[in-house]
């Protein structure tokens, strides 16, 4: 017996424990082998004029479960003793990074190994391997046996056909793991259908079916049903993604997507990317119809299939979408420098390249389908604008660039969606700023005081009704060099929004703010209110709505949830409230600060916000409906 070359028992040990995550992918890293035994043959054809075609070729799987064996065939180039010798034997040399080294057309192979270190993978679920080959146009075979770490033998062997025959010896069923599986059917068509369905050769595994079932049928439901052995194809081969797009109809794109994707609708768009140049990938993206229900729980993964020429190296890699890009899925296909396990990509920066890409291709075609069909783009902003609009808030609006012209709100003379751009171009000269209202539905909006006030100035007003809106806005900060303003901030920049106030007033209003005291950070007249006798606005960075919200978070004692806004009690001082209150102040103070605590209260009402002390409030409105 000969010893592995080097350090490579150490290596194999720190390989078979540690490389891999899950036991499973041995079967992509040794049908990744054949189908790359295969590519070398048939290059070869192509060069030599031998005359074999893709047809001709196939990867077969075979368990024999009393004995234990999984064994994987293919009728690909083979090896001579050298070659396992040299392939095998030393680890991490790879065969295939070599041959593809030496040849010239490189882009017409799929060569898929480069490390020398996927074979061994098998010693995971493995007790012994042999692998019996034979190299096109030798006469010999050989065989390469080993049971792991301590090393292998080269013999002569029996084989008439050239190819590779590796027959897996599976280890016994541990309390942790079910080695069995992998010699039954379902679980290596499972495996064969998520990691190599696009290997381009058939993958078969001999199956056994029913001889016929009308002939089983009519002998009776006590005589046990015959069957036969069949080879049964069960990868799909074609990758659609490496499809030239003129091949490919909207049905194709969206039945793969169904498959692919397990969704029952059709998706609301699908994007074909093939990128060549410094960075160079294909990429299948995908715009759901619907958000999945579960985006905004921890339960929600984003990320694309990864794969690396048609195998898959990961199921979600997250690192190739942003965050606010979450919800579309799909695949990137590229030729990656992935390290070893191919399973550790994370922090590659062909990788980055790549995501950084798609990023930019995935905004182009949502800038593009805003520009031009306007009606495609508000129907998917109504599915997924709460996303981007999250998108800005998160990360402390660091990718504000990239999304705020992606962002539309409902305004409120246009009596549509519009961009903040439209918004600003719609704009009268004399208009400072960006108007917005906060509040729970469009309908309330438009019965805010302040709103009516502003759109009264003949200035319009946009509508904020998801609670992250007013977050994202301040992000922004402002557009254009437009500032942002809430209708409820009590220095809108609108003339007359407060009244002159008097020296009769003055005391008045003074009077009052004391007996609010804690509660008010000033209290004003106020022309802008039709009917209602008073309302609340706010100066500051906090915003009655933002109060709002705070107070509806989970409290994480970080003070976050006792943020309160400056409040403004403003007083109409057309209502004949305002009358009752003159005359209070000079007659009776005490009933006057009661009342101020009832108009404070009934403002909070009207705003959504909570009253603080609701028995005091029921009993002075009861007092004074009684006086
Ligand atoms: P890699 O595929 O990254 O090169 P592996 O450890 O999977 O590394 O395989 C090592 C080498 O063994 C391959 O490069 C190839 O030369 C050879 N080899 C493995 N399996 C086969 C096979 N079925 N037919 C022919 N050669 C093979
Ligand atoms: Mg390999």
């Amino acid at each position: 017996m000969k010893n592995f070359k080097t350090e490579s028992k150490r290596v194999l040990d720190l390989m078979v424990n540690s490389i891999y995550t899950h036991k499973e992918i041995f079967l992509r890293e040794l049908i990744s082998n054949c189908s790359d035994a295969i590519d070398k043959l048939y290059y070869k054809s192509l060069q030599e004029n031998i005359g074999l075609s893709r047809a001709d070729f196939d990867i077969k799987i075979k368990s024999d479960k009393e004995k234990r064996t999984l064994t994987i065939s293919d009728n690909g180039i083979g090896m001579t003793a050298e070659e396992l010798e040299n392939n095998l034997g030393t680890i991490a040399k790879s065969g295939s990074l070599a041959f593809k080294s030496t040849q010239e057309k490189k882009e017409d192979i799929d060569i898929i190994g480069q490390f020398g270190v996927g074979f061994y993978s098998v010693f995971m679920v493995a007790d012994k391997v042999e692998v019996v080959s034979k190299a096109y146009g030798e006469e010999k075979a050989n065989m390469w046996v080993s049971s792991g770490t301590e090393g292998y033998e080269i013999k002569n062997a029996e084989k008439e056909t050239n190819g590779t025959d590796i027959i897996i010896y599976i280890k016994a069923d541990t309390d942790d793991d079910n080695y069995s599986e992998y010699l039954e059917y379902y679980k290596q068509r499972e495996l064969i259908k998520r990691y190599s369905d696009y290997i381009r050769y058939p993958i078969k595994i001999e199956n056994e079916v029913p001889v016929s079932s009308s002939e089983n049928e009519k002998d009776g439901s006590d005589k046990k049903i015959e069957t036969k052995k069949e080879w049964e194809t069960i990868n799909s081969m074609i990758p659609l993604w490496k499809k030239s797009k003129s091949e490919i109809t909207d049905e194709d794109y969206n039945k793969f997507y169904k498959d692919m994707f397990y969704d029952f609708d059709d998706p609301f768009m699908h994007q074909h990317i093939s990128a060549e140049g410094a960075v160079e990938y294909k990429a299948l993206l995908y715009i759901p119809k619907k958000c999945p229900e579960a985006y905004f729980s921890k339960y929600f993964e984003r990320g694309l299939k990864l794969y690396s020429n048609g195998v898959l190296i990961m199921e979600k890699c997250k690192d190739l979408i942003p965050e606010y890009f979450g919800f579309v899925q799909g695949l990137v296909d590229c030729e990656l420098s992935l390290n070893i396990s191919r399973e550790m990509v994370q922090h590659d920066r062909g990788l980055q390249r790549i995501a950084t890409n798609i990023e930019k291709q995935i905004r182009k075609e949502l800038q593009d389908m805003l520009a031009n069909d306007r009606e495609k783009y508000v129907e998917f902003y109504k599915n997924f604008g709460l996303q981007l609009k999250v998108g800005i808030y998160n990360n402390w609006g660091m990718d504000k660039d990239k999304l705020q012209d992606l962002i539309m709100f409902y305004s409120v003379k246009q009596d549509k969606l519009v961009t903040f751009k439209e918004y600003i171009e719609a704009m009268p000269e004399d208009q400072k700023y960006v108007y917005y209202a906060t509040g729970s539905s469009i309908l309330s909006i438009k019965k805010m005081p302040q709103a009516e006030k502003v759109l009264k100035s003949g200035y319009d007003v946009l509508c904020m009704t998801d609670n992250v809106d007013e977050f994202a806005i301040k992000y922004i900060g402002s557009y254009n060099a437009k500032e942002f303003k809430n209708v409820t901030d009590g220095n809108t920049g609108i003339e007359n929004a407060t009244e002159e106030v008097s020296d009769e007033d003055k005391p008045i209003l003074e009077f009052i703010k004391q007996s609010l005291a804690g509660e008010v950070f000033d209290v004003r007249l106020s022309k802008k209110l039709d009917e209602h006798p008073v309302c609340l606005s706010s100066e500051g960075e906090v915003s009655l709505e933002m109060e709002k919200v705070f107070r509806n978070m989970p409290n994480t004692g970080d003070g976050t949830n006792d943020l309160r806004a400056k409040k403004i009690l403003e007083i109409n001082a057309e209502h004949k409230v305002y009358e009752k209150i003159k005359s209070l102040y000079q007659s009776n103070q005490d009933e006057l600060k009661e009342i101020a605590q009832i108009l404070l209260d009934q403002a909070k009402l009207i705003e959504g916000l909570p009253i603080e002390d609701i028995d005091k409030f029921v009993s002075l409105t009861a007092k004074h409906i009684s006086d």
